[in-house]
C-alpha cells in the first residue's frame, strides 16, 4: 500500500505535534457531527491526499478530525471504489457530487 512509501513522515515528532494541536481544536469526529451525532475523533485525517507532499502533509488547514469508524469506511471505499484515481491534483474528487467534495466544503 501507497502509505507505507509515508510512513516516516507519521514517525516524526512534527506531525506527533501536529495532530495533537489538531484533536485538541477539534476534538469530535467532523463527518459524525455532519450527520448530527457526537463521537469523539480518534484519527486526524489529510482533507487532500498529500501522496508525501510535505507542505500539503504539515498543513493545519488541510487536516480534519475523524473517528475510527469514519476513518476507516473512507478507506474502504476509496479502495474499494478506485475514487482515489479520479481526483484532481489537489486530491478532491473530479465528480462534485461525490461526497467528499461536500464534506471537505463543510470542513472549511
Ligand atoms: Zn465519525
Amino acid at each position: 500500500m501507497a502509505a507505507a512509501a509515508y510512513r516516516h513522515l507519521y514517525q516524526g515528532k512534527r506531525w506527533y505535534r501536529l495532530r495533537y494541536k489538531q484533536l485538541q481544536k477539534d476534538p469530535l469526529c467532523c463527518f459524525c457531527a455532519d450527520r448530527g451525532v457526537v463521537r469523539p475523533a480518534a484519527v486526524v485525517d489529510h482533507i487532500k491526499a498529500h501522496r508525501g507532499n510535505e507542505d500539503l502533509f504539515f498543513d493545519a488547514d488541510n487536516l480534519q478530525s475523524l473517528c475510527k469508524h469514519c476513518h476507516d469506511s473512507i478507506k474502504q471505499q476509496m479502495e474499494k471504489s478506485g475514487v482515489a484515481r479520479g481526483c484532481d491534483e489537489s486530491g478532491m474528487p473530479l465528480d462534485p457530487n461525490h461526497h467528499w467534495g461536500s464534506y471537505a466544503r463543510s470542513a472549511k
